[in-house]
Order: structure tokens, then C-alpha cells, then sequence
């Protein structure tokens, strides 16, 4: 029979009422001869409920007991969706990773996919039962212990199953009816896009559009997933929604796509650092065995060039983090500084600003865009801290008051109201 993975997020599941219109949509594909895997999250505000009794308990906590705790979310909503779908008439059983299982890595928090075996559930559908419904974002270790994938990962464990079991499309139902040219919540002249290239998906989810896990896009991108954004609060049809697809199957391809922001940003600056080979490494080397994030960087040029006739020359270096690892930045570079590895006058931290990024695959052969942008932010008198640009996205740190006003601004200037 042919396969469809329908992915419900945490609004769509938020109590026993939404779970019940959930489990319509899934009872109607299977009236259509689908065979249905259901993946589902956690109802909604209860993975931060968790996470935020995990942080009660123990500040500095074990991240395999974070994700024992965490991952309950979805064990509860995937039985009472199948008891649900069974109460419907539906055949219908409902799977925990373990029981998949699903294998991962062992990074606890942020763990990848290894490896998901058809044998358990396949031999399910063999018995007659027409629906597998199974708890996102979680898996299992080598070691045998529960894991999570990180925020907004049940997006990626439904492509990883659309991809495993060769489904039809990946249908992802949330509380929007599609993928926005912005977020539709800071933006009331935000436009549904009826398709999106998977690169542009791509950078607008790691550039803060949440709508997406980055990570699902990556694995849609790489095993040619046919991926769509839904409503689950709207009648649908096979033309509902936003399309991910590949470049070739959209007709025109415009300059900007979308405008995405990320809101906890925040940026430290280490005044007057040595500019000789090796400081770029004696910074970010411990920020990243700190586990810090790094995203932006800039290094201004020094008034004299390192060389043997200016050896003692200085510079400053500035970079960008989320906002919830400043402390564990900070920490790293002072005892990076104690330890004698690094040397500087000053270290300046700004948890006052946000990132906005221009996302489109048509810049690639257009000019003119990083020019336009930083009109549109000019003339609303807004200024730009840090620059940074790919192929396909110009991004710029900016005061987070300014967030929304250089949303909107970005969006008027490339006349995002005018996409479809
Ligand atoms: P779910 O719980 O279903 O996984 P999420 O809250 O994770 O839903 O993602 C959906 C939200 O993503 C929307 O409510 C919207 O506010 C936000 N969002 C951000 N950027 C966009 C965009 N470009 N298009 C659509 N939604 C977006
Ligand atoms: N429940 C998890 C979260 O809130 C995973 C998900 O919903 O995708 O991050
Ligand atoms: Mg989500």
C-alpha cells in the first residue's frame, strides 16, 4: 500500500480535542488506502514545562537524565493518538523510539539519526494495522539510553521516516497553513509561498524560521523527501500548504524568498587582542570545546599589518552566540585568559541584540541586494553591528528593539507582499 508520514507539532496535539481533529485527517488518508506513520510531539508548552523542572532540579544537569525526562512528552501523546485513531475504528498502535528503535548517536540534547530498521513496523502493517504512530524527536543510544534530538526535532524524525520507508510525501501539520515569505506573527503582510527550494528552506530554518527543524530540511534535501507545510487548523487537500521541493520544479526563482530573525542573539567583543598567527585558534578553540555556538565573526583590520617590522600589533574581535551560552563563552575565554593562552584588555558582552537575514537563491545572480537591504534598514535609522553573507543570505545583527521594524523594513523593500 502506498505510505504517508503526517506529522503533528505540539498546537496540533495540544489537548484531547485537537488530538481527535488529528486523528480525522489520519483516519481520512487511511479511507484514501494510505497506510499512515503518524509522528507527533509533545502537547504544546509541555516540553518547556519539562525542560523548565529539569533546570529546577538540577542546574547543571546530565543531559541523559534531561533526556529521559524531556522525551515523556511524546510517549503521552503517541498513545493517546493511537487510542484515539482505535476509538475511530482505526487499527492503530503507537511506538516509542526505543521500540522502533530508532538508533542515534549518543549526543544527548542533539543527537542524529544512525539508523531506523523497517522490521518492527513493517511487520505491524503486515498484520492488518494501518497506522504507526510514533513519538518524535527522541531515539536511542548505542548505549541503550533514551535521546533526544533537540528543540523542534520532531520535524526531523518525520522526514527520517518518510525517507526510511520510501513515503509518498511528508505532510507536516502545524498552526500556520504554510511556509511564510516571514513569520507570519511579526508580519501581517507576510505571504504563503506555494512552493520553497529546499536550499532556501534550508537557510530561513538556521536562520531562526522556526517552522522547520534545519535539520529536517537537510535530510529532505538529501533523500529527495516530498515535503509539505500544513494546517492542521483548515479542510486540506493534496494543493494545501507550502511545498519544499527541489529548485527545478519552481518556475521563477526571485531575488529574496523570505526574511527570517532570530531573536536571542548576543554579541561579546574582545578589545585589543594580539594580531599575530594563531589568536583567531586561541579564541575560538575554547569556545568551541566550551560547546559555544559560534555564528558571526568579524576581526577589524589593525592600523598596522602583523609583520616582523610590527610585531606587537593589536586588533579587536567581535562574534555572536545564542544568547543562553554567553555565560559558558564568557567562562571560557576568562580562563583562557588566566591560563595566559589569550590576552585582552576588555571583554564587552551585548545581550541586547537579534539577527534578520534576506534569504533567496536568485542572489546568486543578482546584484545589488546587500545594497538594497542596507537602504531599507538606513532609512528607518537602524543600525548594523555585524554583517554576514553566503551565496544565498545577507544576515545583520542589530539592537533587538529594532527586530521587527528591520523585518518589516526588509520585507517592504523587496516587495515580499507581491509573492506567492
Ligand atoms: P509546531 O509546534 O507545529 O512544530 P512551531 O511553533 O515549531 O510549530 O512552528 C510553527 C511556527 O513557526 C509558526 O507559528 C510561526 O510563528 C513560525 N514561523 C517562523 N517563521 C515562519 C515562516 N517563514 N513561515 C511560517 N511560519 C513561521
Ligand atoms: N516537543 C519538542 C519541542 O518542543 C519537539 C517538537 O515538538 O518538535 O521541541
Ligand atoms: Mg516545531
Amino acid at each position: 500500500m502506498p505510505l504517508l508520514v503526517m506529522k503533528f507539532g505540539g498546537t496540533s496535539v495540544a489537548d484531547l480535542d485537537r488530538i481527535a481533529n488529528a486523528a480525522e485527517k489520519v483516519k481520512r488518508e487511511v479511507e484514501r488506502g494510505y497506510d499512515v506513520i503518524v509522528i507527533v510531539s509533545a502537547m504544546s508548552g509541555k516540553t518547556n514545562e519539562l525542560v523548565g523542572w529539569v533546570e529546577g532540579t538540577s542546574p547543571l544537569y546530565d543531559a541523559r537524565e534531561y533526556d529521559a525526562v524531556v522525551a515523556s512528552g511524546e510517549n503521552v501523546t503517541a498513545g493517546l493518538m493511537a487510542l484515539r485513531l482505535q476509538e475511530m475504528g482505526v487499527s492503530a498502535r503507537s511506538w516509542q523510539g526505543w521500540q522502533v528503535p530508532i538508533h542515534t548517536t549518543s549526543a544527548h540534547g542533539s543527537a542524529r539519526f544512525m539508523s531506523i530498521p523497517r522490521d518492527n513496523i513493517d511487520a505491524k502493517f503486515a498484520e492488518g494495522f494501518r497506522v504507526a504512530v510514533v513519538a518524535g524527536f527522541q531515539g536511542i543510544s548505542a548505549e541503550g539510553r533514551i535521546t533526544t534530538l533537540g528543540r523542534g526535532g520532531s520535524d526531523t524524525t518525520a522526514v527520517a521516516f518518510a525517507a526510511a520507508f520510501g513515503a509518498e510525501r511528508c505532510d507536516i501539520y502545524t498552526d500556520v497553513d504554510g511556509v511564510y515569505t516571514t513569520d507570519p506573527r511579526i508580519s501581517s503582510k507576510a505571504r504563503k509561498l506555494d512552493r520553497i527550494a529546499f536550499e532556501e528552506m534550508l537557510e530561513l530554518a538556521s536562520l531562526g524560521a522556526k517552522v522547520l527543524q534545519t535539520r529536517s530540511v537537510e535530510l529532505a534535501m538529501r533523500y529527495n523527501v516530498r515535503l509539505r507545510v500544513l494546517s492542521s487548523f483548515e479542510d486540506t487537500d493534496e494543493t494545501s500548504g507550502t511545498l519544499v521541493c527541489g529548485e527545478d520544479e519552481i518556475m521563477e526563482s526571485k531575488v529574496v524568498s523570505g526574511v527570517a530573525y532570530s531573536r536571542d542573539e548576543a554579541k561579546i567583543t574582545l578589545f585589543t587582542i594580539e594580531d599575530r598567527p594563531g589568536v583567531a585558534q586561541a579564541i575560538f578553540g575554547p569556545l568551541s570545546e566550551a560547546g559555544v555556538n559560534v555564528d558571526m565573526i568579524v576581526q577589524n583590520i589593525s592600523e598596522k599589518d602583523y609583520d616582523d617590522d610590527h610585531p606587537g600589533a593589536v586588533t579587536d574581535m567581535t562574534f555572536s552566540c545564542p544568547i543562553n551560552q554567553v555565560a559558558r563563552a564568557q567562562k571560557a575565554l576568562e580562563e583562557a585568559m588566566a591560563a595566559g593562552k589569550i590576552k585582552y584588555d576588555d571583554l564587552i558582552i551585548d545581550t541586547d541584540v537579534a539577527k534578520v537575514s534576506v534569504v533567496g537563491i536568485g542572489m546568486r545572480s543578482q546584484v545589488g541586494v546587500a545594497a538594497r537591504s542596507f537602504a531599507a534598514l538606513a532609512a528607518e535609522g537602524i543600525n548594523i553591528k555585524v554583517i554576514s553573507t553566503s551565496e544565498i543570505k545577507i544576515s545583520v545583527l542589530i539592537d533587538r528593539k529594532y527586530m521587527e521594524l528591520a523585518v518589516q523594513a526588509l520585507h517592504d523593500a523587496f516587495e515580499l507582499e507581491k509573492s506567492a
